[in-house]
């Protein structure tokens, strides 16, 4: 794949990291992921091998333990991990929501979890914004905490918090001050760092949520759960703030997934076109199969270009929100694009659970709804970067 060679070519640290993931991967494969996904189970194997692997620290400096790489080298392992037939979304937010805590957090706070984030000891894995009540309005979210003398009280409930049950730390944005009284009105709500291992049974209960792609997907419930008032991450009420700057790298990170995927769904679209045989010859010789894998690669490089160019503006700690979320938007379609003409190329075949493209097809659906939908980045591009008037 043409801008792939390009861009490893002039980097060899990301030619060599895309080659290991390659070879971790090859012990994964579809039958592995088909296993997992019917009885809808943590890939707990394929998870202690990327953080053994040290993958998953990539973005942690190095005083504390990781590899100090940039967003590129994270980028390069998902897309990676996702090209192979596999699916990041068991461990994936350990690489974004790491960036709130390295950020924001205290000397002492990324002293005491960073080092070991980095060696495996623990995971940090869960991130609870979304609610059931307020949706994408994050402003109007209800879980509390409420600071009653070295503690904090936290009453409310989240929902689609995923990998909870196989994380020991969650990220959980509340609200601090209610929206009566405060001046802007980005402000209020917190972020907390909570030690899941401590809160289970005592004030925090989690309860699984089946869903269409196996992603160890949660309801959170927070009844008068007490954690200590040192949870919370940097500013009080400044927690927005803090969420929104991380949201650059998690749209960058799901992006390059997506051109994993639609790499994936075209390398197999075009096997399987080159091999089966109706009406006494190739389908892949009938250019109403090739067409639309030739046009679903074209969208997939395309929107590779933007993927490149945000990576390349956050690596450079220039802004990069107009292209993080453009580049989510057209990778999450280029993906969505190869599915469909994978699934048509497949045929009837394309419903058989032993070809993976019926699980991939709906592990990639995911990405024009979360981490954010299309309407969303649609919404930051005509307020944000035309100038449009609010529509909200
Ligand atoms: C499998 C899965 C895993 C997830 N993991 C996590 C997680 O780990 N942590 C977490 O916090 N969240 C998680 N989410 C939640 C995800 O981020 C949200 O589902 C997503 O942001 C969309 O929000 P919503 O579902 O509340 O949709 P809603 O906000 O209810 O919106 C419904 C639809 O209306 C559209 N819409 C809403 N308002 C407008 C508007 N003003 N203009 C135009 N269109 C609008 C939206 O685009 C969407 O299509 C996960 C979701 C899924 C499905």
């Amino acid at each position: 794949m043409t801008s792939t060679a390009q861009n490893d070519e002039i980097d060899p640290v990301i030619r060599a990291i895309r080659e290991s993931v390659q070879a971790l991967c090859a012990d994964f494969p579809g039958e592995y992921w088909r296993k997992i996904d019917r009885g809808r189970e943590y890939p707990t194997t394929f998870v202690n091998a990327l953080t053994q692997s040290g993958f998953l620290a990539a973005l942690i400096p190095e005083e504390y333990g990781g590899s100090g790489l940039g967003i590129n080298a994270a980028a390069t392992i998902l897309e990676e991990i996702h090209k192979s037939g596999a699916n990041g979304g068991a461990c994936h937010a350990q690489m974004y929501t790491m960036g709130t805590l390295l950020r924001h957090g205290s000397d002492a706070q990324k002293s005491k979890w960073l080092p070991k984030i980095a060696n495996g000891e623990i995971r940090l894995q869960a991130f609870g914004v979304t609610e059931p009540t307020s949706g994408t309005d994050t402003l109007n979210l209800r879980t509390t905490a409420v600071r009653k003398g070295d503690v904090f009280i936290v009453n409310g409930q989240k929902v689609w918090t995923s990998r909870a049950e196989h994380s020991d730390l969650m990220l959980l944005l509340a609200r601090t001050t209610s929206k009566e009284d405060v001046k802007k009105r980005t402000d209020g709500l917190s972020v907390f760092l909570i030690d899941m291992r401590d809160a289970v049974g005592n004030g925090l209960t989690i309860k699984p949520l089946r869903a269409m792609v196996n992603h160890a997907t949660t309801e959170v419930f927070l009844d008068d759960l007490e954690i200590p008032a040192d949870s919370l991450i940097g500013e009080i009420d400044k927690g927005f703030k803090y969420i929104l700057d991380g949201m650059n790298a998690e749209r960058i990170l799901i992006a390059a997934e997506c051109i994993g995927d639609a790499r994936w769904f075209i390398k197999k679209a075009t096997d399987y076109a080159k091999e089966r045989e109706v009406f006494g010859r190739k389908i892949g010789q009938n250019q109403g199969i090739q067409f639309p894998i030739a046009r679903a690669y074209a969208s997939t490089e395309s929107a590779d270009l933007m993927v490149q160019k945000a990576i390349h503006l956050y690596d450079a700690n220039q802004h990069a929100g107009e292209a993080a979320n453009l580049a989510k938007m057209l990778a999450s379609e280029a993906s969505w694009e190869a599915a469909n003409v994978c699934m048509q190329t497949f045929g009837g075949f394309g419903f058989a659970e032993e070809y993976d493209v019926e699980r991939k097809f709906r592990e990639t659906r995911l990405y024009q709804i979360a981490p954010i939908s299309t309407n969303l980045i649609l919404s930051y591009v005509s307020e944000h970067v035309l100038g449009l008037p609010r529509s909200f």
